[in-house]
């Protein structure tokens, strides 16, 4: 035992006594590894929502398929409350299948592997047909003189940096292209976009993902393709002049109302400080949303699920929160927020599992409004400890997009952080399947998760 956890322990057991020594804590936690493993109740319960319901994009019939399926299912689990939280979402729809068409003079024509991005308008049933330019980044495009871009479509092609360590920041740096790509080329005078998927793998999948809109401006249509097609479509560009045929169907609709699912348990002696544990419950139309972000919902619930079974009464209040509509808009997060400030509640820590069904490494930690991160970091770093026979450490900088709009009445806001090495691989394409989960590593994560939690409600986040 370490000195820290030794001075923890003593301030423990000479405090509250709702507080347990941590020595129970270490056997409580190794009980709560051993029956989440053996059971993979999350596993069990993503097979029912990716191979029952399947994917849920916002606005679509599957999404209240699934927000039904989650309540009814909590509503068996023993919880204080479960409840709908109303929200009016965007609705887009992809349509017919897209059709892209690589023409050349010499080689004819060949079909490129491609999907919408998220948002994007259609090309109408005539589709679009124009030169294409090839960019490398948001700034190339800037160089060009306008008659380069006006009435081309523009590629960009810059590939995900697979040298650095995390996928995330790989595509962090690569991301923009598509968030940003449609409008700078469309300001341009450019007709259409492509994009080189943003993928960890050359292969075949393209994979979607929103891009913004303007309000300024008229917006054009934007797909990906797969990255073996980038290639393709690059190399025949150094041979000469190449045109591309884009028709999809794609279109925004109408906003639709849809649902956060909200599970909570109520805090004995803390009842007025929350701590939340949530993920995303939309996914993208093609896949299953499983591990984006199947898995991070399965996992909130069975924390909630696995303390109340295991008998545990929490000091505070422990709440599940599956979100609407993080992929396209954000708005449920942006609900969930609002409507937690007007009811004036304080959230001691926020936690989103957004990062796939991986095995866990790390809990990344950020401070609320008024939290000092060191002086949470220290006091945490305490009782993190008892996580480490399991492989699991503290560091710094984390959270979700769901719970970023809490910050200003929260005291830490954290994230799980799972192996990310092939989270791209599936991420946002048609195979971000059940396959892809590995049962025992979901079950790690779920179990990581619920000891957080567990440890938060004994011990805080410190002054
Ligand atoms: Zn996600």
């Amino acid at each position: 035992m370490s000195i820290r956890l030794l001075i923890l322990l003593c301030l423990i057991t000479t405090q509250a006594t709702s507080q347990i020594p941590t020595d129970s804590a270490a056997f409580f936690i190794k009980d709560i590894y051993r029956q989440t493993l053996a059971e993979e109740k999350a596993y069990s319960w993503l097979t029912t929502l990716t191979k029952g319901i399947g994917p849920r994009l916002s606005g679509s019939e599957k999404s209240i398929k699934a927000i039904h399926w989650a309540k009814a299912t909590m509503d068996t689990l023993g919880f204080d409350r479960v409840w709908l939280q109303p929200v009016m979402v965007p609705h887009w729809e992809r349509g017919e299948k897209e059709q892209v068409l690589m023409i050349t003079p010499g080689a004819g024509v060949t079909e490129l592997k491609a999907l919408a991005l998220g948002n994007s308008p259609g090309t109408g049933s005539q589709g679009v047909r124009a030169e294409v330019i090839e960019v490398q980044s948001l700034d190339e495009l800037r160089s060009l003189p306008d008659e380069q871009i006006e009435g081309k479509i523009v590629f960009f092609n810059r590939p995900m940096d697979l040298g650095l360590t995390s996928t995330f920041s790989a595509y962090g740096g690569a991301a923009d292209q598509r968030t940003s790509g449609p409008v700078a080329a469309a300001e341009r005078g450019a007709v259409a976009v492509v994009i080189r998927s943003l993928s960890t793998r050359q292969d075949d999948y393209p994979h979607t993902g929103m891009t913004q809109l303007s309000d300024k401006i008229q917006n054009i249509p934007s797909v990906a393709v797969s990255t073996n097609d980038a290639v393709v479509l690059s190399n025949t560009l150094k041979k000469g002049k190449v045109e591309l045929y884009i028709r999809t169907s794609c279109q925004m609709m109408e906003d639709a109302l849809s649902y956060n699912v909200i599970g909570e348990i109520k805090g004995t002696t803390h009842p007025e400080e929350i701590i939340l544990i949530g993920g995303h419950f939309d996914s993208w139309d093609v896949g299953e949303g499983a591990h984006d972000d199947g898995s991070g919902c399965m996992h909130s619930m069975e924390v909630l699920y696995r303390l109340r079974k295991m008998g545990y009464t929490p000091n505070r209040t422990l709440r599940c929160v599956l979100f609407m509509n993080e992929e396209n808009g954000l708005r449920g997060g942006k609900a969930y927020a609002d409507s937690s400030f007007a009811n004036n509640e304080y959230h001691l820590a926020a936690i989103e599992s957004d990062a796939g069904g991986f095995t866990p490494q790390s809990f990344g930690i950020s401070p609320g409004a008024e939290t000092s991160l060191d002086s949470a970091m220290s006091h945490m770093s305490g009782f993190m400890e008892l996580l480490e026979p399991y492989d699991i450490e503290l560091k710094a900088g984390g959270g979700g997009a769901d719970i970023g709009p809490l910050k200003p009445k929260a005291g830490v806001l954290m994230g799980l952080r799972p192996d990310s090495s092939r989270y791209f691989d599936f991420h946002h394409s048609g195979l971000d399947t059940l396959e892809n989960v590995h049962p025992r590593e979901l079950a790690a994560g779920a179990a990581a998760l619920t000891s957080l939690v567990f440890l938060l409600d004994q011990y805080g986040i410190g002054e």
